[in-house]
Order: structure tokens, then C-alpha cells, then sequence
């Protein structure tokens, strides 16, 4: 052998021992889509060794991959001459692997970014193709936790802690928008404020914990009786507020009696007392006489007074 060809065999050598150690995946397939090559990445993921892999399909070989979409895919490459790459934000995995890594040991699979390359023999034919597979489950994951954690940041932002409904300065936005909407649109859109009542002597009697404890039971009883297009919000303390939209006060007060008579007829059980409350309620329904959203709620909050002065426990609609 010559030294030219001796040298050139050892560089072959070395570059085979890189493929096959390098820490990303490495698939040859001829355009009948047989494995040519498969790397010690590829092998020890799939825990197939290159003798049941080469010379087989890659689709019998992983029978989860899309056909139709990976065909799609390297027939652009092969007629195109040009490298198509996926994401694991588009398609998660290519290949399924178990992901055994320790610090993203809350990843099911193997998050994988692939590159799909056009390999020319000496002719300057396409005749194989290449896949390069990453794992980037650790970025992934990463990503997905603080996706995950804006998400929960978010809601947080908007919600009040103790009753999950919308908390005040959210709920008030609402309260303009449709406030916006009705100046254009005209469509009926009205407001029940409520409040509990004598909620001091429940605080008194069983403690600020039993307090929380019927706030929390009122918040059910009002989304249990709402509609999805409803807005609700805590208030305040132990005022809560509620907008309907495309309802009349007719409509309004249907629905406050449904929420005052559910509340009366139920009973907080907290430290084997049972607990018996009521609630005032007041609507006001939106006309062009109210010219702005504290407007809107000062005349619910009208209807609300005099339902407390009247004896409580009622629904008082407020015209104006
Ligand atoms: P009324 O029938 O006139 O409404 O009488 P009330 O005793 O309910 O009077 P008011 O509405 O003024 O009482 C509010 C009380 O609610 C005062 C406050 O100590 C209590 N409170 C406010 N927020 C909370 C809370 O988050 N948890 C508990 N347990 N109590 C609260
Ligand atoms: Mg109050
Ligand atoms: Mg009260």
C-alpha cells in the first residue's frame, strides 16, 4: 500500500471513530429510505446496534414516524438540493427516545432538533440523505418550565388567591371594556354587586378562618351559577361583583335571586358547626344616563344599600 493510500485510510478510520462518537445522531438513507449509516448515538438510544439497523427501512424501524410528512420532507431536499431542519417547538421528537438525562429527568422523551442534509456522490447526485439529531430536551425543558411559569405568574396577576375569581383590578378592566362596548353597540349588560351579610358576627362567632372558609363557598355557589360569557370578581372583603352581558336587569335579577336563594339554602360546615348565611344584592343595568364605569357601579352599589336597609337577604334593582 502506498503511504498516500495508508494515509488516507487512517484519516478514514479516525473521521468513522468520530461519527460514531460524536454526541448527536447521525442517519445515512438512500432514497429507497434504508439506513446506511447509523451512529453509536442512534444506536444506544434506540438500543438497536447497527447490525438490525442498516440495510432496514427507517419506517420499519420506527414505525411512529410520520411517513407522509418525513417523505414530504426529504423529497424537498433531494430535489431541491437544500437542508430542511425541524424543531421540537414544530414536532417534539423524531425519533422517540427515553430521555435518561438526571436534570431533565421530568422529560418523558428526548426533545430533538433535526437537520436533514443532501449528500451528492461523485456526480453531483443526490442519492442519500442525512439526518443530524440533536437532543435539546435540557433547552426544552428549560423553555417549556418557564412557559409554564409565566402561565401561573399570569394568573396569579389576574386572580385573587383565596377565591380564584378575578381580583379587582382585573375584574375592573373588564368592567370598562364593557362599559366601551355598550357605548358602541348598545346591547343590554348588566351589573350585580353583592355582600355578605353580617359577615362581622360570622368572623366573631367562628374566626377569621371560618370567615375565609364562606368566602371561598360563596365564590362557588356564584361561578356554579354563572355563565361562561359572565365576568366575576372579588370585590372586596366579602363583596364580590359580577358583569352579564347581553342581559337586561329583568334577566340580572333572575339570576341574583338563583344565587341569593342557592346561598340561603346552603350551609358551611367548618369545625362541625354548620354555618348559615345570607347575602343583599344590588343591579344596576347600563343606560346611556350612566356616563362611566364608576358610575355604572356606584348604582349597583346604590341597589346594594338599599337592600341592607330593607332587611338584607334580598335583590335590589337600582334604575336610574
Ligand atoms: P353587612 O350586613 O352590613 O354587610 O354587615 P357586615 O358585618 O358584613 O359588614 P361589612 O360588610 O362592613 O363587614 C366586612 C367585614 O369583613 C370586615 C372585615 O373584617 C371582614 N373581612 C374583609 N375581608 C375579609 C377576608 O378576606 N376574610 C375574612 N375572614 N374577613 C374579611
Ligand atoms: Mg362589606
Ligand atoms: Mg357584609
Amino acid at each position: 500500500m502506498t503511504s498516500g493510500a495508508k494515509d488516507f485510510l487512517n484519516e478514514f478510520h479516525w473521521l468513522m471513530d468520530v461519527l460514531h462518537n460524536i454526541d448527536v445522531g447521525l442517519v445515512v438513507l438512500d432514497l429507497e429510505m434504508r439506513v446506511k449509516l447509523w451512529n453509536g448515538f442512534m444506536q444506544n438510544h434506540s438500543a438497536r446496534p447497527s447490525a438490525d439497523a442498516l440495510e432496514h427501512s427507517i419506517f420499519d424501524l420506527f414505525p411512529e414516524l410520520p411517513e407522509a410528512w418525513f417523505r414530504r420532507k426529504l423529497q424537498s431536499v433531494t430535489v431541491l438540493h437544500n437542508a430542511a431542519f425541524t424543531t421540537w417547538e414544530q414536532r417534539p421528537y423524531l425519533f422517540r427516545f427515553k430521555n435518561y438525562r438526571v436534570v431533565t429527568g421530568n422529560a418523558e422523551y428526548m426533545y430533538q432538533n433535526c437537520t436533514i442534509l443532501p449528500l451528492s456522490d461523485a456526480n453531483g447526485e443526490v442519492n442519500h440523505i442525512c439526518l443530524i439529531v440533536y437532543d435539546v430536551t435540557e433547552v426544552a425543558t428549560n423553555r417549556l418550565q418557564l412557559q409554564k411559569a409565566n402561565a401561573q405568574l399570569h394568573h396569579i396577576s389576574r386572580t385573587d388567591g383565596l377565591t380564584s375569581l378575578l381580583n379587582r383590578k382585573t375584574w375592573e378592566q373588564s368592567l370598562r371594556h364593557e362599559f366601551k362596548r355598550f357605548q358602541r353597540y348598545h346591547h343590554a349588560c348588566s351589573l350585580i354587586l353583592f355582600d355578605i351579610d353580617h359577615f362581622k358576627l360570622i368572623n366573631d362567632n367562628y374566626g377569621h378562618t371560618a370567615g375565609d372558609e364562606v368566602i371561598r363557598h360563596t365564590a362557588r355557589i356564584l361561578l356554579d351559577g354563572l355563565r361562561d360569557s359572565d365576568v366575576a370578581g372579588r370585590y372586596g372583603g366579602e363583596e364580590f361583583a359580577v358583569i352579564l352581558v347581553d342581559t337586561d336587569a329583568a334577566g340580572a335579577k333572575v339570576v341574583a335571586e338563583r344565587l341569593r336563594t342557592n346561598i340561603e339554602a346552603s350551609s358551611v360546615l367548618f369545625e362541625r358547626h354548620l354555618i348559615n348565611y345570607t347575602i343583599s344584592l344590588g343591579i344596576a343595568e347600563l343606560s346611556p344616563r350612566i356616563t362611566d364605569p364608576t358610575m355604572w357601579i356606584d348604582t349597583a352599589d346604590r341597589g346594594l344599600y338599599n337592600a341592607k336597609r330593607a332587611g338584607r337577604n334580598q335583590v335590589v334593582v337600582y334604575h336610574t
